[in-house]
C-alpha cells in the first residue's frame, strides 16, 4: 500500500479561515478508504522533505506573507521542479499568491513568488469578501474569500473556475484561481475540501496516479454536499 506524503507549508504563518481543514480533509478521505499519508509541516528553514506527493499552502494576511517571502523564494527551484515533476499543489490565498510571480503589496511592498504559477497580484484597497461558490471542471468549488490582493493570469495557467458573482481572481474577469499540471491555487478558503469532495478526491487521484495508480473507492458524500449547499446558499457579507 502507498502512503502519501503530504508536505504542509507554513502552518503556523499560513492558516486563516480553517486552511489547515484541508489537511485534515485529505487525512480523513485516505483513512476512511484504509490508506495512509504522512503529513510533514515544513516552517521558516525546514528542509522540504524528498518524494512530496502533496504540497499544501494556506492563506495570511500582508504580514505574515511578508514573514515567510524570503523562506519562501528560497524555495521556488525546488518548488517549480516539484511542479514540473507532476507534484500536486494546493495552494490557498496568500500561499496562492506567493506561488506566483511576484505580489505587490497595498503599500507598495514588493514580495516575490516561487514563479510556480504564471499570475501577478496587486494589492488594493478593495477586499473582496463573502461566501463563494464557483464553477469548475469538478463541479461547484463552496468556500470563502477574504483578499485585497487582485489576481491576473498570465499565458501559463487558465483559470480553476469561472464565478458568475464577478468576485474571484480580480472582481473583473469573473476568473477564479489558476491551474498547470497538477497546480492549483485558489482564493477560496473555507476549508475548502471540506466543501468539495469532488476535488478533494481529484486532488487524491492524482497523486495516486503519479505514484502507484491506487483506486479510490467512492465515499459517501452526502454530509459534505449539504454543508456545500448551506454555504453556497448564504447571503454574501
Ligand atoms: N494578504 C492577502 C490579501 O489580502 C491574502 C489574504 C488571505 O490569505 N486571505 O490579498
Amino acid at each position: 500500500m502507498t502512503t502519501l506524503r503530504i508536505a504542509h507549508l507554513y502552518p503556523r504563518e499560513m492558516n486563516i479561515y480553517g486552511d489547515t481543514g484541508n489537511l485534515v480533509v485529505l487525512l480523513k478521505r485516505l483513512e476512511w478508504r484504509g490508506l495512509t499519508a504522512e503529513a510533514v509541516a515544513v516552517g521558516v528553514g525546514d528542509t522540504l522533505p524528498a518524494d512530496v506527493d502533496i504540497v499544501l499552502g494556506g492563506g495570511g494576511q500582508d504580514a505574515a506573507q511578508g514573514d515567510i517571502g524570503e523562506d519562501f523564494v528560497t524555495r521556488s527551484a525546488d518548488l517549480r521542479s516539484m511542479a514540473d515533476d507532476g507534484v500536486v499543489m494546493l495552494a490557498i490565498c496568500g500561499a496562492y499568491q506567493l506561488l506566483g510571480r511576484e505580489f505587490r503589496t497595498q503599500t507598495g511592498r514588493v514580495i516575490r513568488g516561487a514563479g510556480v504559477l504564471d499570475i501577478e497580484t496587486q494589492g488594493s484597497a478593495t477586499r473582496l469578501i463573502g461566501n463563494h461558490a464557483v464553477d469548475s471542471e469538478w463541479g461547484q468549488l463552496v468556500g470563502y474569500e477574504n483578499h485585497s490582493g487582485l489576481t491576473r493570469l498570465g499565458d501559463g495557467v487558465r483559470a480553476l473556475a469561472t464565478t458568475a458573482s464577478g468576485r474571484g481572481n480580480n472582481g473583473e474577469d469573473s476568473t477564479e484561481g489558476a491551474v498547470r499540471d497538477n497546480v492549483f491555487g485558489t482564493y477560496l478558503h473555507g476549508p475548502l475540501l471540506a466543501k468539495s469532495p469532488v476535488f478533494a478526491d481529484e486532488l487524491l487521484r492524482r497523486a495516486f496516479e503519479r505514484r502507484a495508480g491506487q483506486v479510490l473507492e467512492p465515499l459517501d458524500d452526502a454530509l459534505e454536499l449539504q454543508a456545500a449547499a448551506v454555504a453556497a446558499k448564504r447571503p454574501r457579507t
